[in-house]
């Protein structure tokens, strides 16, 4: 039985900051909070905040590496530079492609998420698309775009064997609310996005299964007063919720703001939507077949689209902290949500009795301490 002591720490719970006490982890798991246990192996984390491990449900890549095309190996770098962001679970995200592409980027998933790795939990898969709105394409290479004709069209989508599976879709797309059933029927997490979508069609999405949204606010269409749309229908929604690009270029602060006030920390999840080139600053990278340019953490692909963000899940964090969040309401955000999103919330997500001990430990500045990963360190400055 491994056992080992966080102490002096300032732990988010779920309510609160609990500060200055000590936490047992035990075969991987939180067994006490707030008892100090002589004896154990200790890591003293004085002036540490202590917070549940992030968890980016949406992500294409970091570190040089895309999941579309990364071997298992690949992945599993992805992993470790992301665990050194404090990130302990990750959905790498698909952008649409060939179907062969699709059969060998979930194969290296299934086999990633099934090997002993050192650093974050891939989790699952997300498809960003193909189903999606090709007047809101983003970055995304339409060609690959498709209708939904039936349920040939899901049995198409290759996907893991017991892990979770998301997608992105639009379902104003021919078939699309018979699509999010179908999806859901399977066990599929549906998100609402890349859309022009009417009230009709999301309010008739909703009843099918779709209660969540895609980088809000981007590549949807925009919030107008006579013409309210997919903004408007999230908005005005408390059952459904939303994730967000917190990294100040794809949403101006001020929304992100606003949105925190409308929508509350319970609805919303920080995502990174990164990219390849995240963690290797500026420059020219080939990343989905064409030249992506990162610039002050700005992307750009050829026809001056914003193609992504370069951040991790703990740039988000800094952000909103600098926005005066607090870290109860980011724990929740960057933790809980996503947590909930996908259903691992009865084992990770928040720093309880009983739950994994994926966590993470940020210094005065924010800067990564100490990730733990099933109760095992898989990062430590
Ligand atoms: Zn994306």
């Amino acid at each position: 039985m491994s056992s080992l002591l966080l102490k002096n720490v300032n732990a988010v719970l779920a309510d609160r900051e609990a500060q200055g006490v000590s936490v047992v982890v035990r075969d991987g798991k939180i067994a006490a909070i707030g008892d100090f246990e002589p004896g154990l192996e200790a890591i003293d984390l004085s002036g540490a905040t202590l917070l549940p491990g992030f968890i980016d449900v949406h992500i294409h890549g970091s570190a040089g590496i895309d999941v579309m095309d990364a071997t298992p190996e690949q992945l599993a770098e992805v992993s470790d530079f992301l665990a050194t962001q404090g990130v302990t679970g990750w959905l790498p995200t698909f952008v649409p492609a060939a179907d062969a592409d699709y059969a060998r980027g979930v194969a290296a998933i299934e086999n990633a998420a099934a090997r002993e790795s050192s650093g974050a939990r891939v989790v699952g898969v997300h498809y960003e698309g193909p189903f999606v709105n090709s007047a809101q394409c983003g970055a995304l290479h339409t060609e690959f775009f498709k209708t939904y004709a039936g349920v040939g069209d899901v049995d198409a989508l290759p996907v893991p064997a017991d892990l979770v599976r998301m997608t992105t879709l639009a379902p104003e797309i021919d078939g699309g609310v018979e699509l999010v059933r179908e999806l859901k029927s399977r066990g599929w997490i549906i998100s609402i996005g890349h859309t022009r979508a009417s009230l009709d069609v999301l309010d008739a999405a909703l009843a099918a299964g779709a209660r969540h949204m895609t980088h809000f606010m981007n590549a949807m269409a925009p919030l107008h007063h006579r013409a309210p749309g997919p903004i408007a229908w999230g908005l005005a929604h408390d059952d459904v919720t939303c994730d967000v690009i917190a990294d100040g270029i794809h949403l101006d602060p001020f929304m992100l703001r606003l949105l925190l006030k409308v929508k509350g920390e319970r609805g919303i999840s920080l995502i990174s939507d990164a990219i390849a080139a995240a963690g290797s600053g500026d420059g020219d990278y080939q990343i989905w077949g064409e030249t992506i340019s990162v610039k002050g953490r700005r992307t750009s692909n050829a026809a001056g689209s914003i193609a992504g963000s370069v951040i991790t899940m703990l740039d988000a964090v800094r952000l909103l902290r600098s926005l005066d969040v607090s870290y109860v309401q980011l724990a929740q955000m960057a933790s809980l949500n996503p947590a909930r999103l996908l259903g691992l919330n009865p084992e990770c997500g928040s720093i309880e009795i009983g739950k994994r001990a994926d966590l993470v430990a940020l210094d005065e500045n924010g800067k990564v301490k100490l990730t733990l990963i099933g109760g095992n360190v898989a990062s430590r400055a």
